[in-house]
């Protein structure tokens, strides 16, 4: 499907997209509640649900919470440590385990052929970075191929609502939807996240997994070697 239009500019969301992000969060968490629980002792945790209903209570105190998922973090350590006193001893331990846990959430490891295809497309084209994570790109040498870097936290919102598009149309002047491209993994935050506003999207599905949703898959691909010659291909 040729564009009628030029692509100008190419957005990418990052976790699972660049990098395989579950091994990552896995070991920050681990670390982190290590070295809470060095601090203060064993702590209840909790599963996926306690940390669900946990979000939601915290986001009805604080709405912002919803979109801030490194005041979330901290917020739940807060609430974790509630009995530590003084509440500034507490604070101490909030901000260092979060200081751990956002260096660790940044040991990652990209796909290979990533970094190739970034250098390769930022010659013809301006990139940028769409995510709901709190990676930052910029702590990389491969940032430099990102013009600009949207996360939940700039956004006030997350995809798949339009606000990181909307934020990414603030950066490059007279761009339009149909010249760009989205590329991320998720079929809800990235595929429908574009496709509501007409935007072209590639779908990285690395494990080749079914494609689950009522409206139309796009163009997958699983290996980023293969990125830059279907771009050419399909949009030169
Ligand atoms: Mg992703």
């Amino acid at each position: 499907m040729k564009k009628s239009k030029e692509i100008k500019l190419i957005t990418f969301d990052l976790d699972d997209t660049l990098w395989d992000n579950m091994p990552i969060i896995t070991r920050a968490e681990i670390d982190t509640r290590k070295y809470i629980e060095e601090r203060v002792g064993k702590i209840e945790w909790g599963d996926l649900n306690d940390f669900l209903n946990l979000r939601e209570e915290l986001i009805k105190e604080d709405p912002s919470i919803a979109w801030d998922i490194s005041k979330l973090r901290k917020e739940i350590f807060r609430k974790k440590l509630a009995y530590v006193k003084p509440q500034s001893l507490r604070d101490k331990i909030v901000e260092e385990a979060f200081t751990i846990f956002i260096n660790k959430r940044h040991e990652i490891q990209l796909f290979d052929g990533v970094e190739n295809a970034l250098s390769e497309l930022s010659n013809k084209y301006i990139l940028g970075v769409l995510t709901n994570g709190n990676a930052d790109v910029y702590r990389f040498d491969f940032g430099k191929y990102f013009k600009f870097s949207i996360s939940s936290l700039e956004a006030k919102n997350s995809k798949p609502n339009r606000a990181h598009f909307d934020k990414a149309l603030e950066e490059v002047e007279n761009i339009a939807f149909d010249e760009i491209i989205h590329i991320g993994d998720h079929q809800i935050n990235d595929i429908l996240f574009a496709s509501k506003l007409g935007i072209e999207s590639l779908w990285f599905n690395k494990n080749n997994v079914d494609w689950e949703q009522e409206f139309e898959k796009p163009y997958e691909f699983n290996s980023w070697e293969l990125l830059p010659k279907i771009i050419e291909s399909r949009y030169e």
